[in-house]
């Protein structure tokens, strides 16, 4: 079997890895400090790559995975496992550098991380995915790979809450009577030490993201737009768990109009609004949007790029604008969704035409950031909300109550119930991702507006990363 440790196959604009090095570079110049600190903060500091083989019934097979561990600046590391047949080393260390920076830019004390194993799921049963994820956690214990104080894995492409719990029970297993192995990895079932909340939460973090900038009007004038998400005509590619998720919150809490949505069969387009549940449901029943009898489908899932909007969320693959297409892109904000969606040169055009690109390792952290709340759930061993709240619902009754008593009216029986509702874990867990994306936002902008020679959001996110990573070296200096 041939083993793609690099990459070399892709065209060099695609290759994620010289992408990330280039945003890295170009920001770097804006930030003062000595080279040999940059190439520090910059580079993939260990990769561990493993060749392990899987007895199912009598056949053998072997598989290849990594993880790649970007930067110890802050402990655990934390980044996804993804099952792919398209994985390589490149890669895995690509994505490893932009959760680190991730991680800066919204304040989450994680280095950055992330693994993969080359397969294609859907090849395999759920007995053979359940050996294979076992015995891949199994080569990253044996290593020091993974562990609550040191590398803490989650979901990415192709893995979900299933391969985390069978992570979380593997590595139990072989430490037992530890009291903290449940936070060895985060993305779990809820009843198996997962967070209420972590499902939406990249989604929802977009959005937060998005609130945040709208109510800075300095940076919505850039993008020629004007007021708030109120009626705002926005395009999203791909209606997985974050553009699900993103474009759902938008149109029924912000009042947006979700005027397309592309997946891999079309894109569905409707200028008066799309039901994004109801084209969810029919996505889901059959396998693509294709048919969809609401609206009008169009014949590829990338004619959503270039629909008449006011904001596209690309939120399905990575390089989906690119040299090909930038030109035609009418949308003045382009939200990142998904990682990487969005070459260099392609920017640059945007960028030239006015378009503003809010950048990945920013809007799309909310995914890490709730699993830094399931992290330190799982180390205080007691779900969010359990000790405050009946407490929280007594003083809201009482405050009803004395509402009540001095206005001699009583609140009709639904709005008393929705005044009186303690809070519980999603509640808690949605308003620190809240907190966290709005501060983030609102440190980049500041961030933007003082650096000079900074003119897009990309480089002030790189910037913001590089200063903070280099903070936490100078003052924690570097062991001899
Ligand atoms: P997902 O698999 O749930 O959804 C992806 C969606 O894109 C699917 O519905 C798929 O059918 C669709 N799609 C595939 N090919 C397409 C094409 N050519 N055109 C249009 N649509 C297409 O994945 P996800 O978890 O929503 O992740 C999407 C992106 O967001 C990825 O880049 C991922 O790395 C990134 N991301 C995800 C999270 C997370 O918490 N899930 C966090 C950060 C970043």
């Amino acid at each position: 079997m041939a083993v793609r440790r690099k990459t070399g196959r892709r065209p060099e604009e695609l290759n994620l890895y010289r992408i990330v090095e280039r945003q890295f570079e170009n920001a770097a110049r804006f930030v003062n400090l000595p080279r040999g600190l940059l190439d520090q903060i910059r580079v993939c500091n260990n990769v561990y790559f493993v060749q392990f083989p899987v007895k199912f019934g009598r056949e053998y097979r072997m598989f290849f995975g990594w993880r790649a561990e970007h930067s110890h600046h802050a402990k655990p590391l934390k980044g996804g496992i993804r099952y792919s047949a398209m994985v390589d080393q490149d890669e895995i260390m690509a994505l490893a550098a932009l959760m680190t920076y991730k991680c800066a830019v919204v304040d989450v004390p994680f280095g950055g991380s992330k693994g993969g194993v080359c397969l294609r799921p859907r090849d395999y049963t759920e007995k053979q995915l359940e050996k294979i994820t076992r015995r891949f956690t199994h080569e990253l214990i044996r290593k020091g790979f993974i562990g609550p104080g040191e590398n803490v894995p989650a979901p990415d492409y192709g893995t979900g809450e299933r391969e985390m719990a069978w992570i979380a029970d593997t590595y139990d297993a072989f430490h037992p009577g530890q009291l903290d192995n449940m936070a060895c990895v985060t993305g779990k079932p809820v009843d198996q030490g997962g967070v209420e909340g972590r499902r939406a939460a990249t989604g929802r973090g977009v959005v937060f993201g998005l609130r945040e900038f709208f109510r800075h009007p300095r940076d919505v004038a850039r993008a020629g737009l004007e007021g708030g998400l109120e009626g705002k005509r926005v395009s999203v590619q791909g209606l997985g768990n974050v553009g699900y998720h993103a474009a759902s919150i938008l149109a029924k809490e912000d009042g947006a109009r979700i005027v397309a949505v592309g997946e891999w069969d079309g894109t569905v387009v409707d200028s008066d609004g799309i039901d994004v549940d109801r084209l969810a449901r029919w996505r889901r029943r059959k396998k693509g949007v294709k048919g969809y009898p609401h609206g009008k489908v169009l014949e590829r899932g990338t004619d959503c790029l270039e629909v008449e909007c006011d904001i596209l969320i690309p939120a399905a693959l990575e390089n989906q604008i690119n040299l090909a297409n930038a030109r035609r892109i009418k949308a003045r904000i382009v939200a990142e969704g998904a990682n990487g969606p969005t070459t260099p040169d392609a920017e640059k055009i945007l960028l030239e035409r006015g378009i503003v690109v809010i950048p990945d390792i920013f809007l799309n952290a909310g995914g890490v950031t709730v699993s830094y709340f399931e992290w330190t759930k799982n180390l205080s061993h007691m779900r969010y909300g359990r000790l405050e709240k009946r407490l929280d619902e007594k003083k809201r009754e009482n405050l009803v109550n004395a509402v009540e008593s001095i206005t001699g009216r009583e609140f009709p029986g639904q709005i008393r119930r929705a005044l009186t509702r303690g809070i519980g874990e999603e509640d808690i867990v949605n308003s620190g991702l809240e907190e966290t994306m709005s501060k983030a936002y609102q440190h980049l902008s500041e961030t933007l507006r003082r650096t000079r020679g900074v003119t897009d959001l990309r480089t002030a996110a790189f910037v913001l990363a590089i200063r903070r990573i280099g903070e936490a070296y100078r003052k924690r200096g570097i062991f001899p």
